[in-house]
């Protein structure tokens, strides 16, 4: 009889625990941006200016994903804002890199995002159509901008927009639902 119970109980455990078993592979971190209007300063003298209307493209993708927080272009003078430029990374493997070294704020116990600099690696090369022996430069602005609302690298689903790695040519232009269920994570 209380084997019974106890298996009975097991099984209700394992009911209640299945649906929670839903695989997420986003990884979202402890932070977020204090806004919901995030400012983007491009620096486009150092960029090809075809780069434009990528770098515009990713971050509408993100900003109409569904989640709470908007990118907006800036030209004036915040303290707080997500800077994107072309320069030298030191590691000549990297496309790009994202820092939050703008500084994190804490308040009420929470990790306040309010800065972030995505930098694309000029010892490489990138292509807004797919040229041969380059990378997608919007495919890579749209991860790192990712990086940049607090999301991590994934090593699965391999089609995730935050998946760790771009393979040359390779367009990844529009978010998967990991993605997208990732951002609504951290932003609602
Ligand atoms: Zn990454």
């Amino acid at each position: 009889m209380k084997i019974k119970a106890i298996f009975l109980l097991f099984v209700v455990l394992l009911l209640i625990a299945a649906p929670m078993n839903v695989a997420t592979a986003y990884k979202a971190g402890n932070d977020k941006w204090f806004s919901v209007h995030i400012p983007v300063q491009v620096s486009y003298s150092s960029m090809p200016s075809g780069w434009h209307n990528a770098i515009t493209k990713a971050m509408d993708s993100w900003s109409y994903a569904g989640a709470n927080f908007s990118f907006e272009n800036y030209s004036g003078a915040y303290l707080f804002y997500v800077n994107i430029k072309q320069g030298q990374l030191s590691d000549y493997e990297t496309l790009a890199t994202e820092s939050g070294s703008h500084g994190i704020l804490y308040s009420d116990g929470k990790r306040q995002k309010w800065g972030s600099n995505i930098t694309v690696n000029s010892q490489r090369s990138f292509s807004t159509y797919g040229a041969s022996n380059t990378h997608d430069i919007e495919s890579v602005i749209l991860h790192e901008l990712g990086h940049s609302l607090c999301l991590g690298d994934i090593n699965s689903p391999t089609t995730s927009v935050m998946y760790r790695s771009l393979s040359i040519e390779q367009m990844k232009r529009v978010l998967t639902q990991d993605d997208i269920d990732g951002i609504k994570a951290i932003y609602g």
